[in-house]
Parts: C-alpha cells; structure tokens; sequence
C-alpha cells in the first residue's frame, strides 16, 4: 500500500511514522507513507499557500492551485482508490472505515490547516472526507497520522501476531475485554483466577463475557450498530 499525505507542515509528520509499528510497516516494505510538502507546487513567489477568505471574516483559506497541482502530479504517477479530506465535519473515522480503507492499494490524504481549503477542492478533487471526531485541531496532520495508523496496523504482516488487530476493540462489534500480565499479584491486586487456569475455553468465555459486559457499559451503541 502506498499512502500520500499532502500538508503545508511536513515537519509536523515526521515523528507519528519514524517509530515503531508504522516504522516497521515501511521498513518490511508493507506500506509506503509518502509526505508532500505543498510549498513545492507553489508558484507564488513568496511560495504562500493561503489567502484571505472572499466576503471577509476571520482566517485564512487554503489556496485551491498548490493542492490541485500536487493531487495532479500525483495522479499522473498512480491510480489512487481515494483522495481523502482530513475535516472536522467528515464521516466519522470508525473501525469500519479503517478496515476498508486497508483494503486500498494507493491512498491520498490531504490535511487542511487555517480556515481549511477554499471549497472547490473539496467539490472538484475530493473522494471522501474523514474527522477523527467532533472537535477542531489546528491542522489536518495529526489526524492524517491518526488515520494512517489505524489503516496501516491492519495490513497483513504488519503487527507481528496477525490475530492480534482482530481482537481489539469494535473488530467484533465490542470493546476489548480487560488483560493483565506478569506478576499475578501485586499488592495484593490480583489476576482473575480463570487467566491462570490454563482452560482455553473457560478464559475464551470469560474474555467473551467481559467484552460484552463492558460494551454495554463504555459504548452500549455498538449493539445497534452495522460495525
Ligand atoms: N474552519 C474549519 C476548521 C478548520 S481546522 C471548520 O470549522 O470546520 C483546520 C484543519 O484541521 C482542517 O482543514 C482539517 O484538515 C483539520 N482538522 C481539524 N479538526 C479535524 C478533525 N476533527 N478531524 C479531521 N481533521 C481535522
């Protein structure tokens, strides 16, 4: 998988894929995660990105020429499956919209910043529109490094136990159910009996009920939902 992601603030990107699962990911050649700076598709002299908002008000807008030059290099190189808009007013990022995204093979996410972008991007460049919730970040970026995340920890290969993003919260339509490791006691805080017992499908059922249990409590939607 290849994924763009387009910002005016590349150096805002740089910590989010250089550890860990996302570093690895790119290290085994499992994704590509490519940063665009869209200084480099300026052709202000004073490389400026952004403008005043026509009919006045506060905050600038980003320029629609920079973000279509960028896109329309971009595409001449790739097919890509989706030009993502990373806006607070987006379909909400759920477990759902990760998995199918991870499906992809070539992604493009744009990251706003200021008063966001002037509109004609979104109705003329845009395939989808992503929030990773219902509040106002200064910049699309770390939401772009949110979204990246939850799409690139489920390409196969990338976690070392396969199994392991199947069993976290909202794959099965609940929370995940409560783990422990080493020691089994601590001050006296103990582990439940059942995780020491060695019985494969007592600790299964008791891991089942837990995870019911605690989706009624934490996000009793769930059940209503076509997760
Ligand atoms: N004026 C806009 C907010 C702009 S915030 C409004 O009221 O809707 C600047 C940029 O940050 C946006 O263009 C978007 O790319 C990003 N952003 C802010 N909040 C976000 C969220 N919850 N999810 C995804 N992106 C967000």
């Amino acid at each position: 998988m290849r994924i763009d992601i387009i910002t005016c603030l590349p150096k805002l990107l740089e910590g989010p894929f250089s550890d860990s699962i996302l570093k690895r990911a790119q290290d085994k050649q499992l994704v590509s995660i490519v940063i665009h700076d869209l200084r480099d598709y300026s052709t202000n002299k004073h490389k400026a990105l952004d403008d005043y908002a026509f009919g006045g008000g506060a905050g600038m807008v980003m320029m629609v020429e920079p973000i279509d030059r960028c896109i329309s290099h971009l595409k001449g190189l790739h097919n890509y499956d989706e030009v993502i808009y990373m806006s607070p007013d987006g379909e909400l990022l759920t477990q759902s919209i990760a998995n199918q995204l991870s499906l992809h093979q070539n992604l493009i996410i744009l990251c706003g910043h200021y008063k966001g972008v002037d509109e004609r991007v979104r109705e003329h460049l845009i395939t989808r529109e992503i929030s990773i919730g219902d509040y106002v970040l200064s910049g699309g970026e770390l939401a772009a490094a949110v979204l990246s995340d939850s799409i690139v920890r489920l390409i196969p290969g990338v976690l070392s136990d396969e199994s392991s993003a199947l069993t976290d919260s909202f794959q099965d339509g609940l929370v995940a159910p409560p783990v422990y490791t080493r020691p089994a006691t601590y001050k006296n805080w103990n582990v439940p009996d059942v995780l020491l017992s060695g019985h494969e499908s007592n600790i299964e059922q008791w891991r089942y009920e837990k995870a019911v249990e605690r989706t009624k409590i934490r996000r009793p939607g769930l059940f209503e939902s076509d997760l």
